[in-house]
């Protein structure tokens, strides 16, 4: 049975915060079946382990653990191995996703603060550094890079900054950004990094990975409540014999491989991270020549996605979702919790071409 949308004629252009649009050599390279514990497969694993550590600068001081799942499966994991049983965490957050990591300490029954902004302002190192010096036993931070609710780009670098001073523990959840923006997990001294392989690794679904300090993820032992999101226990398992210890998703670790090398042939996460800039500013100045309006000013905006105003009737942005998906073309709906809202990604193996078919196709649209 076909779907509404025809994978290949022309091309789905999966506007949304993930998954994404993925290039034709990406999903070429999943037309093989390995044997998890062949010895080819194992040199895979290794080699996927050491290129996102080399990603986040961290191939000395951290270990990439790849767990079978979405990227909320390694935020999850990165919380209940990284934080002692005992720990309290204090959680920056800003967006759905920062909520989310909340209800995840609530059902693991860890303690936590959360120190909530509203969506379209970013977390204030000011008043981290204040929480921090006021309360001795948060022994971790947690922070949201990209909040994917809204675009928003949080200031990694200078919480880092106020974190390591206060010599606790930061994780952060670069899931839409880890591949574009650069983050560095080694040199901003971070814990952990969270991403997946399906949104600016441009891999397909079905890997997320958490980029743990090593030293740290040595002592963790003993801390997951659950077997299959061990950390310690996963990393533990690829040391000993390179295998993954459950059935691992092996098509979708050599399209993710592959995934990467297109983006070293790309030029690396700089040369991704303008190519994205470049289709972020013809998003935003296309939809503003529409008419639209971001939630966001340019300057709290990341490349990645952004979310556009929705202006009210006579604009149904269900009749343009539905006119979209007709042509190949998938938006987003808004996820914040006031303004009414529509996000439209930038992030994906997409170019100036497809987005010049978005916007073309959301003017016609609007026209009708
Ligand atoms: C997409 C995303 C997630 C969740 O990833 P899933 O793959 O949907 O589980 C978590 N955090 C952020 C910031 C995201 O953008």
């Amino acid at each position: 049975m076909r779907t509404t949308i025809d994978a290949q004629s022309p091309r789905t252009l999966l506007l949304t915060p993930g998954p994404l649009t993925t290039s034709d050599t990406t999903r070429a390279a999943l037309g093989r079946d390995w044997g998890s514990r062949d010895d080819d497969f194992v040199a895979l694993t290794a080699r996927l382990r050491s290129r996102l550590s080399a990603l986040a600068g961290a191939s000395a001081s951290h270990e990439t653990v790849l767990l079978a799942g979405s990227g909320t499966f390694a935020v999850e994991a990165a919380l209940q191995s990284l934080v002692p049983r005992d720990g309290r965490v204090l959680l920056l957050v800003n967006g759905a996703y920062g909520r989310r990591m909340a209800e995840m300490l609530s059902r693991l029954g860890r303690d936590h603060l959360v120190r909530e902004w509203d969506e379209d302002q970013p977390v204030d190192p000011a008043q981290v550094d204040a929480m921090l010096a006021a309360d001795p036993t948060i022994g971790d931070v947690a922070i949201v890079h990209c909040e994917t609710t809204s675009g928003l780009l949080n200031p990694l670098e200078a919480v880092a900054s106020v974190v390591r001073r206060h010599r606790r523990r930061l994780l952060v959840d670069a899931m839409s950004s880890f591949g574009v923006l650069p983050v560095e997990a080694g040199r901003l001294g971070l814990a952990a990094v969270m991403a997946s392989s399906n949104k600016g690794l441009e891999g397909v679904p079905g890997i997320g990975f958490v980029i743990a300090e090593s030293a740290h993820l040595a002592t963790c032992a003993g801390n997951a409540t659950s077997l299959s999101l061990d950390l310690h226990a996963q990393a533990a398992g690829f040391r000993a014999n390179g295998q993954w210890r459950f059935t691992p998703p092996v098509q979708v670790a050599a399209a993710l491989d592959a995934a990467l090398d297109q983006l070293d042939a790309e030029g690396g996460v700089a040369a991704r991270g303008l190519r994205c800039a470049r289709l972020h500013a013809m998003l935003v100045d296309g939809m503003a020549a529409l008419g639209f309006e971001t939630y966001l000013p340019q300057s709290l905006q990341a490349p990645i996605i952004v979310t556009f105003r929705d202006p009210g009737p006579p604009f149904d942005f269900a009749a343009l979702y539905a006119a979209l998906q007709a042509d190949g073309i998938v938006l987003y709906p808004g996820k914040l919790t006031r303004a009414p809202s529509f996000r439209i990604g930038c992030i994906g193996a997409i170019d100036e071409t497809d987005m010049r078919r978005a916007l073309d196709a959301i003017a016609r649209c609007l026209r009708r």
